[in-house]
Parts: C-alpha cells; structure tokens; sequence
C-alpha cells in the first residue's frame, strides 16, 4: 500500500500545478505524460482552463473508503500512478468563457465522477451516476485518452456540470465527505420513500456512510435504527447522532425483539455479512438497500443535480459528517487506521494548508 501512495505522493509532488479531469468538450487535448506536462497546453501552462471549466484551488479532501481500495488495487482495476480523492472541495480561481453559475471565489466541490456522455437517457434524466460513459474522478480514462486524478493535490479542473455548490453555513472540511458518502446514503433514502416522517428507517453500519444516513434519515423525520456489532457505538449513535434506538446484530435477544418493525434498512456495510437476519427486521414490502462498495465502484452514487440538491439540505438542515482533519503527510497513517475502522467518521485531509508545493 505505501508503494502505491507513495506514487500517488510523488506524482502530486511533481505536478505542482497539477490536477486535471475532466470530460472536456473542447478537444485539441495534446496528451498527458508524467510529470509536468500538460493537456490541451497553448501556452505553456498546465491544464489550461477549457471554456466551460472551473478551476479551484483544493482546500479539503475527505479519504473514502474506495481511496484505499483503489490504493492497494483491491478492485484489480488500478493503474498507477494513481492519485486518490473524490470528497474534494476549494474555492474557484478560474472559470472559462462559457461558464454560467460558477465564478472566481465560489465555494465549491467534486464527488465522484468528472465526465458522463450528455446525450444518453441517463444523462438526459440527471442521472449521470447511471451512464454507461461515466467518468470516475480518478483512476479512469477521460475521454481524451488522459488519465484522471482525484483530490489528494492543490488544484482541480473540471466541466461545470461536475461542480457542486457549498452553501455558506457548511464548514468547508465537514463538507467534503458529503460529495461521496452524503450523496451515496441520500439517493437511496429519497429513491425508495424513505424521506418520509415517521418512516422507520434502519441504518446497518456506523462508519463514514452510516452516520451521515442517521443524520439525513432524521433530517427527513424518521426514526431511526441503527444496527452494529458494536455495542459500545450505542450511546454516540443515539446521543450525537441522534438515532432512536440501537440494536446489536448479535445478541438474538434484541434482534428478536426488532422483527418486522422496519419500512428500509440502509445496509453501509461493504464486509461480507449476513442479511438473512435483517430481513426479519422488515415489515411486509420492506426493503433492504445496499450502499457502500458497489456505490464506491460506480453503480450508484446519485446524479449530479441531486448532488445539489443534497448539499442545499445538508445545509439548511446543519448537517455536516463529523470528521477528523489531518495534514497531507499524515494519509499513510490514516490509510492504515483506515483499514481498522479507527476514525470518527471521515478523514479530511486538510489540503489547502499542508500540501506543500514541489
Ligand atoms: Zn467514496
Ligand atoms: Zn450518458
């Protein structure tokens, strides 16, 4: 794993300007080689700015789960160099001509993809998630050959349509995880009615994606479980977080006691697991919903107008993930206690202050 980050590292050290992505309608892209260079290069600069781009400068990066997947080529889909991040969020410093609702000293963020083909059903019903030609914002090939590179950097450059707002009263770090881990659990809970008061809503897991599904699940008036193997998770996941009960999936007693009581159970939990037992929680046409790995490789997510949408409730409700703000040369560390479930919920990296120029 280091190795690979260690690339990552080198590879963001050597691109001082740096960071790239993006499904750019402008063509004329001159190819990417190591280092430096520069696509779509007139002048001498790296990355220029294409007319319906944003450029920002990366102030936070939160570390999801799939960074570390893709880090140690877990999904055996990883090229290297391979630069992790699509929780990142900065202000805008430059905007082409044709740019409409972003200018110089917004506040702004990319998720998870860069690029979708714009013409297919999907993409024609903001659903850019579902698009076969999507485009992840790192680790895959844009449209132009290039590779693209996510948000462990200082600079990001991307077709507006990827670019998400950040209403004024979200705090810029606690943000970040909501462009990955926010649109991932809000999608599922507003698509199969689980936005409603009074739905009895379970949420399996309490991680990165798990409390932030307890906090919008109860910023739409459900009430809300949450399931963990972890009996000491019980008095946070009630008391900071706010969920109505807890039930620990082990001891049969309490599972028991919970059969069929739920309309939803939002599974976050990408180990293998049983769901045989949560199926019993359900009530007659409940669902269980799984987030979470598939989500994180590409298959859910949510579209890039509900992306919007998401952050504007996020932000007239207060919601913001807790997280843990770390400098840049603390993410091998973080990797690693990543891998133990040691965080409360989200590294963010805090990019804009600790990442040091080449
Ligand atoms: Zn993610
Ligand atoms: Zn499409």
């Amino acid at each position: 794993m280091e190795n690979c980050l260690e690339t990552a590292r080198k590879r963001e050290k050597s691109t001082s300007m740096v960071v790239v992505s993006l499904a750019s309608t402008m063509g004329s892209a001159n190819g990417v080689e190591e280092g430096v260079k520069v696509r779509r290069d007139k002048v001498g600069l790296s990355w220029v700015t294409g007319d319906e781009d944003v450029r920002f400068k990366i102030l936070y990066c939160g570390i999801c789960h799939s960074d570390l997947h893709n880090v140690k080529n877990e999904w055996g889909n990883s090229t290297y160099p391979l630069l992790p991040g699509h929780e990142v969020v900065g202000v805008v410093t430059e905007v082409g001509s044709k740019v409409q609702k972003y200018k110089v000293g917004d506040r702004v963020g990319v998720g998870c993809m860069v690029g979708a083909c714009h013409t297919c059903e999907n993409c024609e019903n903001n659903l850019e998630n579902y698009c076969p030609k999507m485009i992840l914002t790192y680790n895959a090939v844009d449209y132009d050959g290039t590779k693209t590179f996510g948000g462990y950097s200082d600079h990001m450059v991307t077709n507006e349509r990827y670019i998400v707002r950040i209403p004024d009263n979200l705090p810029l770090d606690a943000a970040a995880p909501l462009l990955c881990a926010g649109i991932t659990t809000y999608s599922p809970l507003r698509y199969f009615g689980l936005d409603k008061p009074g739905t009895k809503v379970g949420v399996v897991g309490l991680g990165g994606l798990g409390h932030v599904a307890v906090k919008f699940a109860k910023a739409f008036g459900a009430i809300v479980t949450v399931i963990s193997t972890s009996p000491s998770k019980k008095q946070e996941a009630i008391e900071v977080l706010g969920a109505d009960s807890f039930i620990v999936s082990t001891n049969p007693d309490e599972m028991q006691a919970a059969m069929g009581t739920l309309d939803g159970i939002i599974d976050t939990v990408s180990a293998v697991h049983a769901l045989v037992p949560l199926l019993f929680l359900l009530k007659s046409h409940g669902k269980i919903i799984m987030v979470g790995r598939k989500a994180i490789a590409g298959s859910c997510i949510g579209g890039m107008k509900e992306t919007q949408e998401m952050i504007d409730f996020a932000g007239k409700h207060n919601i913001s993930p807790l997280i843990e703000v770390i400098p840049m040369d603390y993410v091998n560390t973080a990797m690693e206690r990543l891998v133990k479930a040691d965080v409360k919920y989200r590294f963010v990296l805090d990019v804009g202050n600790t990442l040091k120029a080449a």
